[in-house]
């Protein structure tokens, strides 16, 4: 496309040069650049913008094709005067447009131009020179380039960014934006940003335009958007307003960021710390568990939780009273009649794998494993069981190697255990064959405890009766012996041995007694000042070595207690009182009534007990190590009499000082409510 003037007169008015003068009114005030050379190339005449664009004035005459001092390509490389577009016009007598150029002024500062040289002929068609016209495009290419650099960024970000109307109609749409959601920028252009939104959270829209219409910021929003292919991914938002040059908002830029690795791993921190929490509490539970029953029922449960398993089941092996093996088994997500209908799980090749102790069995899909639905009468899962697809076994070993059992877990879907499942497993259950060996251990004692206490119970009913016949020959002895006083004397000693022997064999029945919860009571409402002053009677006369004093404000206080029982307390303490202050010479006995409750003190002056002793010496068989050693005894008298304050609902408790003497003190209630 090329202009072509027959005369530059038509618009320099003939005039030649600024000398001769432009019409000042015309083209030297004209914003834009011009300037005319003759047909050789020599400036013949330009304008004050022209100068100025230049940052000189040219020789006129003498300068050639341009003003400027340097000429460029828009790339930066340099031009010579005589390639420039001006000198191409005259040469090639055709207008050049289009070629833009950087001129640089003597100053160094450059600018970008677009000039627009056009050949001029006479009226024979000669040309005669040419006007050239340069449009000073430096701050359009500035914008432009910055405009250029912005899209590269936006294109190249790894980052979604879209941007959309204040109606939510998409306006541009980024090569991050093509990749996590599947449509392309012509797709998704002109549609609205709801076709990202879940049904669920549609809502979401409004808030963040209603924020983003008054100029707030939504920053990094934590939501989820839908792809193309429906896929739900997790993103981060940051939504600010877009406006217009004047200020006003008129969209939305948004920029989202995939937040789906950040959201795995803080999905598989907060797992692994769930995880390590649950095998904290697992073991906490399991080692201070001695119940077999109770260990079997918490592995089951924390582990089932552990592998993510809908069903977990724990088969233990153990053997009862008879010597018999059978097998105990607890069950987590399923309840027992899930399965009833199973057969015992070692006659399945399946589960024999397990029970052989050959290792953790672990399948995707158990339903394809070679042995599955070999045995009769099932051949897989019975119907109605348990719908178990991934699967999940692990042997439990003892220490000697024996299995003693086995865990199972069991999924709907497949696939769903893992190897770190495997790992943890092998852990937790490593933990509860010794628990479980432990609690056996326990088994065993209280087994063999309970032996022992039967035998204990057994041997003093056996010893109790000759002793009572002993005793009944030598009543009558005592009788027909009346006047032979050497005789008499022997026969009171050997009675009154025979009652201690006849005591210690009570206290031995109490104990079985106690121990198998049948010690019995007999409640009545009694004086418990006349009864101590009755025991009081008979201990004075039958000690040689102590004063027993007694003292009571009430001459009367009434309780109601097994009369027996107290008496037999009442004994218990103040015979201890006299065993075991064999250099004092006084015990001193008082009960008093306080707020419905009685309170009964035994108070000797003999060897004390040290404070560690002192809440030992209520529990069966223990006796104080050191200086009570060798007084005899066999340490129940205590043990029961405690026993027997607390099915009263009372207590009883000790405040002593070794070598200065001990208090015993018991305290119930007036009436104990029986239940
Ligand atoms: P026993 O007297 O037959 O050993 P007890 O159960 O009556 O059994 O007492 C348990 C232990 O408590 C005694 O062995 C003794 O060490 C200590 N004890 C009991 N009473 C006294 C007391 N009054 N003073 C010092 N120690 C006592």
């Amino acid at each position: 496309m090329s202009t072509s003037y027959q005369d530059t007169s038509a618009i320099f008015g003939g005039v030649k040069s600024p000398s001769e003068g432009f019409p000042s009114n015309c083209i030297d005030h004209v914003p834009i650049a011009i300037y005319t050379c003759d047909k050789n190339g020599f400036i013949t005449s330009y304008n004050r913008a022209a100068a100025t664009l230049w940052g000189k004035e040219p020789v006129i005459g003498k300068d050639m094709w341009s003003g400027s001092w340097k000429i460029f390509t828009p790339e930066g490389n340099p031009i010579s005067l005589a390639s420039s577009p001006m000198a191409k016009a005259l040469q090639e007598k055709v207008s050049v447009t289009g070629e833009e150029i950087i001129v640089e002024r003597p100053d160094g500062v450059r600018r970008n131009i677009l000039p627009h040289p056009v050949p001029v002929f006479d009226s024979f068609g000669e040309l005669t020179g040419a006007v050239n016209t340069l449009l000073d495009i430096t701050e359009q290419k500035q914008v432009e380039e910055k405009q250029g650099r912005l899209a590269a960024i936006v294109e190249s970000s790894d980052d979604v960014i879209i941007s959309k109307t204040l109606q939510g109609v998409i306006t541009s749409w980024n090569q991050a934006a093509e990749k996590l959601f599947g449509y392309t920028e012509q797709e998704a252009v002109r549609m609205n940003i709801r076709m990202l939104i879940p049904p669920e959270r549609i809502a979401e829209e409004d808030l963040i335009i209603s924020k983003v219409s008054v100029g707030e910021k939504v920053d990094h929003f934590e939501t989820v958007r839908v792809t193309k292919h429906g896929k739900r991914v997790p993103l981060s938002l940051t939504v600010s307003a877009v406006k217009d040059k004047n200020g006003k908002i008129i969209g939305a830029s948004k920029i989202a960021r995939d937040i789906s690795e950040r959201k795995l791993s803080e999905e598989k921190l907060r797992e692994h710390s769930e995880n390590l929490e649950i095998l904290n509490s697992i073991g906490k539970a399991i080692s201070e568990d001695l119940d077999t029953q109770s260990i079997l029922q918490k592995v089951t449960d924390s582990t089932t939780r552990l592998m993510g398993a809908e069903f977990g089941a724990f088969f233990y092996n153990t053997v009862n009273e008879n010597s018999e093996s059978y097998v105990l088994y607890t069950l987590s997500g399923a309840p027992k009649e899930a399965f009833e209908e199973f057969g015992m799980p070692r006659n399945s090749a399946v589960f024999h794998t397990t029970f052989s102790g050959e290792g953790v069995l672990r399948s995707d899909d158990i339903k394809k494993d070679p042995r599955y639905g070999k045995n009769p009468p099932f051949y897989g899962m019975p119907k109605g069981h348990l719908p178990v697809v991934s699967y999940l076994a692990i042997p439990v070993i003892a220490k000697d190697g024996t299995v003693i059992g086995g865990l199972f877990f069991g999924h709907s879907q497949p696939a769903k255990f893992t190897d770190d499942h495997e790992k943890l497993l092998v852990g937790v259950v490593s933990q509860a064959a010794i628990a479980l060996e432990n609690a056996k251990l326990l088994d065993e004692v209280q087994k063999l405890n309970s032996k022992k206490d039967e035998f204990i119970g057994l041997a003093s009913h056996e010893l109790k009766t000759p002793v009572t016949s002993i005793k009944g020959y030598l009543q009558i002895l005592q009788k027909s012996l009346l006047n032979e006083g050497t005789y008499n004397a022997f026969i009171v000693k050997a009675l009154q041995q025979t009652a201690k022997l006849s005591n210690l064999i009570s206290d031995l029945l109490d104990i079985s007694k106690i121990e198998a919860g049948k010690l019995p009571f007999m409640f009545s409402s009694f004086n418990i000042v006349s009864l101590t002053e009755e025991i009081l009677e008979m201990m004075r006369h039958e000690s040689k070595t102590h004063s027993i004093e007694f003292n009571s404000i009430d001459s009367y206080i009434e309780v109601y207690a097994d009369r027996n029982r107290i008496e037999q307390v009442i004994i218990n303490l103040i015979s201890n009182a006299m065993k075991y202050s064999p250099q004092a010479n006084r015990v001193i006995v008082s009960v008093r009534k306080s707020n419905e409750r009685i309170t009964f003190a035994v108070q000797d002056f003999g060897i004390g007990i040290k404070p560690e002793y002192l809440d030992r010496i209520f529990t069966r068989f223990y006796r104080v190590d050191d200086l009570a050693s060798h007084i005899s005894g066999l340490g129940i008298g205590l043990y029961i009499s405690h026993e027997i304050i607390n099915r009263h609902k009372g207590r009883m408790w000790v405040e002593s000082s070794p070598g200065k003497g001990s208090t015993f003190y018991f305290e119930i209630p007036e009436k104990i409510q029986e239940n």
